[in-house]
């Protein structure tokens, strides 16, 4: 009997399931941390993601994320985004789980998902426990404040910080319940999201990655691609000479910044 394309598992498939890294966002332009471009002014982003830089110097801290603001902002998704958004409409169910705050699977049109590390383009008040989104590039003032003369802190978690629990419940439930599994452009490095595949695995999911290289989780996986994500996905997934999905969302609606 012939193997079954991936194309077609995706389609038989109850529920699928994709775990996204940086990598989907390198050919968007924007670094991932491990690779050759990924330094800032010689930090590291371990040095700056921190709640320890972020109380010892704010501003700094701050212009990091300006900078990497400003560099997405004026970047597009790219076709691993917008597979992934087109997989969403036509699998039965679908989450996408990401670890990447950029916002540019939402840009590109994807709905169900969840953002592990949160996301950028929201900020949060620690005095008030509020969160709003803002797209002011580039911000005014940095640091910035809230209302209530607090520093405000971009919504992400950094290092050492715990994941929101409801995230990390959705993205459990997810893929303990999933037929295929889609890893695509993590180094499978930073835990928990790391151990999402093996979990998935475990309980009978079909796991495939897509990655430039090697990594931990290749052993494991059922298929593993290496090539880039924008242009594998698409073939993979059959989604070549389709067009985009239709109409994606503003992140606020009327918004000009969002694609
Ligand atoms: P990582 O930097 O550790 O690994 C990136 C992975 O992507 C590597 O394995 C690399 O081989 C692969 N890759 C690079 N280009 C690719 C391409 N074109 N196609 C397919 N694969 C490609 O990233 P990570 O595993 O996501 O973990 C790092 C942490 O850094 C995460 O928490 C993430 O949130 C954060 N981060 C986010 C962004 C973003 O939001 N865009 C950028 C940098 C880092």
């Amino acid at each position: 009997m012939r193997t079954p394309t991936l194309h077609e598992r995706v389609q038989a498939a109850k529920r699928v399931v994709v775990l996204t890294g940086a990598g989907v966002s390198a050919e968007s332009g924007i670094p991932t941390f491990r690779g050759a471009d990924g330094l800032w002014r010689r930090h590291r982003a371990e040095e700056l993601a921190t709640p320890e830089a972020f109380a010892r110097d704010p501003r700094l801290v701050w212009e990091w994320y300006e900078w990497r603001r400003q560099l997405i902002a004026a970047r597009r998704p790219n076709a691993a985004h917008e597979a992934i958004a087109a997989l969403e409409v036509r699998a039965q169910d679908f989450l996408l789980v990401t670890q990447n705050v950029d916002g540019l699977h939402r840009r590109a049109g994807s709905r169900r998902i969840v953002e592990l590390h949160g996301n950028l383009w929201r900020v949060r008040c620690p005095a008030e426990g509020t969160v709003t989104e803002n797209l002011e590039v580039p911000l005014p003032s940095l640091p910035p404040r809230c209302a209530c003369g607090a520093l405000l802190r971009p919504d992400v978690v950094w290092f050492g910080e715990a994941l929101p629990t409801d995230a990390i419940r959705r993205a459990y439930d997810a893929v303990e319940s999933c037929d295929v599994m889609l890893v695509v452009g993590t180094s499978a490095l930073v835990q928990p999201a790391a151990s999402l595949p093996m979990i998935g695995k475990a309980h009978g999911a079909y796991l495939v990655e897509v990655n430039l290289e090697p990594t931990p989780l290749s052993g494991f996986a059922d298929e593993s691609h290496q090539g880039k994500a924008g242009e594998l996905l698409p073939q993979l997934l059959g989604t070549l000479g389709t067009a985009p999905i239709p109409n994606p969302q503003p992140l606020i609606p009327g918004n000009p910044w969002s694609t």
